[in-house]
């Protein structure tokens, strides 16, 4: 039987996303030395492809609304993102010769919009500071005698080390490395871990099939969506979202997404009510679809009177009967609660992030393992989520960041040497 090969370093760190290098960064700054390992070709993956459509770094909002952000776990993220906040990030960047604008939405980007400049001068950075990366090196969990074990290109090893910090993403875009396969070992090891669920995700819908071929694809723009969860809270955002092949998808989708995933767990389906012109009262609107129509047909009428034409007029066709559609009271009503029945969340794997992860009681407030002194946690595995718009990579960057400031206390603390 072939017998694994054994290491030993000082700091392992699993996981080379933007929560691990960021624990790398506050260690090595000390004078550590370094082990980062990451299961895929190359780190940084899923990163790459958040600037894809523009790396939204964090947001400039004020920090208590900020904070409200992250729903119930605000109160365990608060001080970590106060102490590295949204201020602190851009003068990260800056440090990195990125720099960053604040968008009229207040989000923060890098002025060349992408990720992959920023990851090339960070991790040029880091390693002229000492790190060593091992690629293709899979984390597995602890072995019977406490080591880690490893799945290498050169076979199965472990590794044994004073100090380890986990940062290995949530279960979202798998093909990208993080794929969540750490949840059952870290479970069996004693830690609480919730089970990870879609979070900024699109949602299923039973278009009809004519609807379908018409619309997907098309921009629903201005309009107001409102759901109430199973307990009567009411969530209401403005924004716009996206009619796909198979229900609904983007920005006002996502921002209501934890609401609906849960409504969805809860009853069976959630009813979305759109206002499809939320600028107007319902009895200018009312007014509108009563007007004498003459001899002009229903799609004129209310493209000359309200402008509803395209994906909107469509929507109204989707949900109302051909008899209802002849009475103007209930056009009216539906143009401004149109009732959407969303049947289910999409898989995980599509989703911009994952909800879910390592229960903050398993954790000291500095993400160490109550279970398992020296090994702590960071970024997407924690259990938070929130919406887009720069929240999810200011918890990524602030987590690593405290995770690797325990992880020094706790090696000056026992003092542990190699
Ligand atoms: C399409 C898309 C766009 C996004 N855009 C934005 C945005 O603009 N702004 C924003 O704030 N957020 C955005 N995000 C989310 C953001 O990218 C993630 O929240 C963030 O990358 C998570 O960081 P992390 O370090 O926790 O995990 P990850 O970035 O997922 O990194 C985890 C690393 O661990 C490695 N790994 C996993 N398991 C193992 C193992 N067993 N052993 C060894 N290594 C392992 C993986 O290969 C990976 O490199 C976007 C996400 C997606 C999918």
């Amino acid at each position: 039987m072939a017998i694994a090969a054994k290491s030993q370093v000082r700091t392992a760190i699993f996981g080379g996303g933007p929560a691990g290098l960021m624990a790398a960064e506050v260690l090595l700054g000390a004078g550590e030395s370094v082990d980062l390992y990451d299961s895929m070709p190359s780190v940084g993956r899923k990163f790459l492809l958040a600037g894809v459509g523009g790396l939204n770094l964090t947001h400039a909002e004020p920090q208590p609304h900020f904070i409200q952000r992250y729903g119930a776990r605000g109160s365990d993220l608060g001080a970590l993102l106060t102490d590295f906040d949204a201020a602190a990030i851009q003068a990260w960047a800056g440090d990195l010769g990125i720099a960053t604008f604040v968008g009229s939405s207040q989000r923060i980007f890098p002025t060349a919009m992408k990720a992959a400049p920023l990851l090339r001068a960070w991790l040029h950075r880091l390693r002229s500071q000492g790190l060593r990366i091992h690629v293709r090196h899979r984390c597995l969990g602890w072995d019977g005698q406490g080591a880690w074990r490893m799945q290498t290109p050169h076979g199965e090893q472990t590794l044994t080390s004073a100090c380890t910090i986990l940062a290995l993403g949530g279960g979202s875009w798998s093909r990208l490395g993080s794929d969540g396969a750490w949840v059952p070992w870290l479970r069996q090891s004693g830690v609480a871990v919730h089970p990870l669920k879609p979070s900024n995700c699109g949602f299923e819908v039973a278009w009809r099939a004519h609807f379908k071929k018409r619309h997907a694809g098309a921009p629903v723009k201005a309009v107001s969506a409102s759901l109430t969860t199973p307990k009567g809270v009411t969530h209401q955002r403005l924004g716009e979202f996206t009619i796909s092949h198979y229900g609904v998808e983007g920005g006002l989708i996502y921002s209501l997404s934890a609401a609906l995933r849960d409504t969805i767990e809860h009853s069976g389906r959630a009813t979305l009510h759109l206002d499809l012109l939320p600028h107007l009262s319902a009895e200018h609107v009312l007014a509108a679809v009563s007007h004498p129509r003459g001899s002009r047909s229903l799609a004129s009428h209310l493209q000359s009177r309200l402008k509803i034409t395209g994906v909107k007029a469509g929507l109204l066709r989707e949900i109302l009967t051909t008899r209802e559609l002849l009475e103007p009271h209930r056009i009216a009503t539906t143009l401004k609660a149109l009732a959407l029945p969303l049947i289910a969340a999409r898989p995980l794997d599509e989703a911009i992030s994952s909800a879910g992860g390592v229960d903050f009681s398993a954790l000291t407030p500095t993400l160490m393992l109550r279970q398992h002194p020296g090994v702590f946690c960071a970024g997407e595995m924690l259990d938070w989520e929130a919406p887009t718009g720069g929240y999810l990579l200011s918890v990524c960057l602030a987590s690593g960041r405290q995770a690797g400031l325990g992880a020094l206390t706790y090696l000056k603390i026992t003092n542990k040497i190699n």
